[in-house]
């Protein structure tokens, strides 16, 4: 190396140097004033600004109940403050992953003197599980009033597919003032979803409030619920033996700290994407296989411990257990907060009975009773160009076409038949499908 380029190197150290401290002092101003700290789902600088929010409601309350000369309310109880929207049914679709931090010190401690929170955090996370960016995307969980109350601040039109913290972006959400006074916060809220209703309107229990999303200082899809008593003081809503803020629980019906459970059993035709926030996963879902297919069962849990214990079965259409699937799972650490999954990759035999199979988990039957999940899934008949079919349906079967099906045919009870032709199907006037028969037409065609 010659001289000259020593100076240079030198020279560059020196403008670094001097950058870095000017950044650093730049950041110290800022930081005190505007940036949020980390880890925080509500920056420091908006949580001011909701503190005032919340003052001024407090104080329009107050005057209003001495105005009146009425009786304070009881404090409310909540029920659950999210549920699926119409045409979602799956065993579960949520997972809590942060309570409130109890501790004052930069240590953690939940209400149940776990560590599931952290430093700093008023609220209570739920996140949306499995593929929550999928569940976004569809509209599917909505987060709802928990209970009745007044809108006190109603926020939307803000940028809801965050991955990270520390943007200090504002979120879209609601809070609520309920009858006694207390504050509701629903926040990081899809954006345009938010309710039509203003500050001052009513909500009912159970009311829509807007689409779980990634708005404001976040990592993912949830829900942050963080609630206040009229006079201000900051409530954990969960009864526990660390929750110094209240000794009452403010649940209708608490959910268990580890609550643990199955949100789906899924088959599909192989192992989902896990593509870089935010984007969607490709599920690749699939209930209709030929003899001979690939076929992925896969079961995703909240809040599963290495305690529990899943036995998994694919059943043949007349009740036998296949070779398909028969494990008895059980994981090896704890999971919390996150959305553990497992799986598992077969092929469907060529000889495989035809008809409706069932992919059952049964979970943890000694410790939490016997929760048993079900999925159908079906190993379909051989397709033809064209199907008619005369006579009765005596099983069950799924019938493909790559044109049409035709039937006069019955279905007798307890049967459920299937027809997916790819161009049309043509039914008898008169023929007849009692009370626990199933005739299910798609139009999908051959696999
Ligand atoms: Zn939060």
């Amino acid at each position: 190396m010659n001289k000259a380029s020593i100076y240079f190197l030198l020279l560059c150290t020196l403008f670094l140097v001097v950058v870095h401290e000017a950044r650093a002092q730049g950041t110290q101003v800022f930081e005190k004033e505007f940036a949020p700290e980390p880890y925080e789902c509500v920056p420091k600088a908006h949580k001011t600004y909701y503190k005032k929010v919340m003052d001024r409601a407090r104080q329009a309350f107050e005057q209003n109940l001495k105005r009146s000369g009425g009786q304070r309310a009881m404090p409310p109880l909540f029920d659950w403050p999210l549920r699926q929207a119409e045409g979602f049914d799956y065993p579960g679709y949520y997972a809590i992953s942060n309570f409130v931090d109890q501790a004052s010190d930069t240590t953690l401690l939940d209400y149940n003197c776990g560590m599931r929170t952290y430093d700093g955090h008023d609220g209570t996370d739920i996140r949306i599980v499995p593929f929550r960016w999928n569940k976004m995307g569809n509209d599917e969980v909505e987060v709802i009033a928990a209970a009745p109350g007044t809108i006190i601040f109603r926020q939307d039109g803000n940028f809801d597919q965050n991955c990270a913290w520390g943007g200090g972006t504002p979120w879209n959400a609601v809070f609520i003032q309920h009858a006694d006074g207390t504050i509701t916060w629903y926040g990081h809220l899809k954006n345009g979803s938010v309710t039509q209703k203003d500050s001052g309107d009513v909500v009912a229990a159970g009311e829509y409030l807007g689409i779980v999303g990634s708005s404001g200082n976040s990592t993912g899809p949830h829900l942050h619920l963080e609630v206040y008593d009229p006079m201000g003081n900051l409530v954990d809503p969960f009864q526990g033996p660390c929750n110094s803020l209240n000794n009452d629980t403010w649940w209708n019906d608490q959910v268990p700290y580890f609550d643990s459970g199955i949100n789906r059993l899924i088959t599909a035709s192989q192992q989902w994407t896990s593509p870089a926030c935010p984007q969607q996963a490709q599920i690749f879902e699939k209930t209709v296989f030929d003899p001979g297919e690939a076929i992925t069962f896969s079961v995703h849990y909240r809040c599963d411990l290495n305690t529990n214990t899943t036995q998994l079965t694919a059943f043949e259409p007349d009740g036998d257990t296949s070779t398909l699937l028969n494990i008895l799972y059980q994981r090896g650490g704890n999971f919390f907060s996150t959305n553990p999954s497992a799986l598992w990759n077969n092929t469907i035999p060529n000889n495989a009975p035809k008809g409706k199979w069932i992919f059952e988990a049964v979970y943890n039957t000694s410790t939490y009773g016997t929760l048993a999940y079900q999925n159908e899934f079906w190993v379909a008949e051989t397709c033809q160009a064209d199907r008619n079919f005369v006579g009765t349906h005596t099983i069950s079967r799924y019938y493909q076409a790559s044109n049409t099906i035709t039937s006069t045919a019955d279905i007798n009870n307890g049967v459920h038949v299937v027809y997916d032709p790819e161009n049309y199907t043509i039914l008898s006037p008169g023929f007849s499908a009692p009370v626990g028969s199933k005739l299910e037409i798609r139009t999908a065609g051959c696999n």
